[in-house]
């Protein structure tokens, strides 16, 4: 197949990879174990090991073919994103990929905790706390500003889109699925992206330019939910949670933030504002007083209020930008 044409097809695909494709048989070196790791739209998700190593990976198995459809360039474009990712120790890694006449097979490192989700809407003494969200939410944002510094937009984050390598004790993140990923040299038309509504940014529901801050809207629907248990703009149905998103009607209260820090609520504000360029990104995040407290005065720095979102810091971002953060 004409990779050049297909690539064309839809707007900041890259479609290019370096993964060899193998075509022998996955059954041949993985064999597969337990349950279901995960489903989404169009893949299914499962625990294998690597005969030769013992070793313990997630198989995603997606279908070439999705409603009479071919989206192999959109599997290609996936790993090539992964491939672009892999310096980044919160992007999950891939590990091989194969391919039969009717499926891609992913081989990815296995994230054992499973879905954030599943703690965001857990009781009380499972739920995350506020100082597990602060260095999730970093390490979320240092994965997140790794790939729009290299100009890839997720377009996809959302609670069943961040895994945990260990859920207790609670470990470190992984961001998964590309499908939906970007370069964003020119994308303007993305609409088959209204799969999720409730983490959808207003620009999506306009049609309007999409850029590395509908990412951004999304880390503080994200964010939100995951330090409240709720969603932020979720109505009774589609119509009345797109409605929520364009009025950006969202609830504040010290009812719905009971003990929960103002700075991490002025962290939300900062994200979820109508206007795409008014937003904070991903640096900007990475500085902001919520997830840098200093409980000891340094001689060499000054205390910083609320407001120094407007300044951002850039030295510590600047330094090791791909480092995790230490917790
Ligand atoms: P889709 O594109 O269909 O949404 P995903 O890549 O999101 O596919 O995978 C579907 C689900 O499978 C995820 O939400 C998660 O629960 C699980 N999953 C995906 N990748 C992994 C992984 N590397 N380790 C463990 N579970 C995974
Ligand atoms: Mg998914």
């Amino acid at each position: 197949m004409p990779n050049s044409a297909a690539a064309m097809s839809k707007t900041g695909m890259v479609t290019k990879i370096h993964t060899r494709i193998r075509a022998d048989p996955f059954s041949a070196h993985y064999e597969l174990v337990g349950k279901e790791l995960g489903r989404g739209k169009f893949a299914v998700v499962k625990k294998c090991i690597e005969k030769a190593t013992g070793k313990q990976y997630a198989a995603k198995f997606q279908r070439k073919r999705r409603k009479g459809a071919d989206c192999r360039m959109d599997i290609l474009n996936e790993i090539a994103v992964l491939e672009l990712a892999k310096a980044n120790p919160y992007v999950v890694a891939l590990h091989e990929v194969y391919e039969t006449s009717t499926e891609i097979i992913l081989v990815l490192e296995c994230a054992a905790g499973g879905e954030i989700f599943d703690q965001c809407v857990a009781d009380n003494d499972e739920a995350f706390t506020e100082k597990d969200v602060m260095r999730l939410a970093r390490q979320i944002l240092s994965g997140v500003a790794f790939l729009h510094r290299n100009n890839v937009v997720h377009l996809d984050l959302k609670p069943q889109n961040i895994l945990l390598t260990s859920a207790r004790p609670l470990g470190d993140i992984r961001i998964v699925d590309f499908g939906l990923s970007r370069r964003m040299d020119s994308i303007t038309e993305v609409r088959e992206i209204l799969g999720t509504p409730e983490y959808v940014a207003p620009e999506i529901l306009n049609y309007e330019p999409i850029s590395t801050a509908t990412d951004m809207w999304s880390i503080g629907v994200l964010t939100y939910v995951m330090l409240t248990g709720e969603s932020p703009f979720l109505g009774d149905d589609k119509q009345v949670t797109f409605l929520n998103i364009s009025q950006v009607n969202v609830d504040y209260s010290p009812d719905t933030f009971d003990g929960i820090s103002s700075l991490a609520v002025d962290f939300i504000k900062s994200l979820l504002v109508k206007n795409p360029r008014k937003r904070a990104t991903a640096e900007e995040c990475l500085s902001h007083p919520w997830l840098n407290p200093h409980p000891h005065p340094h001689p060499h720095r000054h205390a910083r209020s609320a407001s120094s979102l407007d300044e951002p810091e850039t030295s510590q971002s600047e330094s090791e930008p791909d480092s995790p953060v230490p917790s």
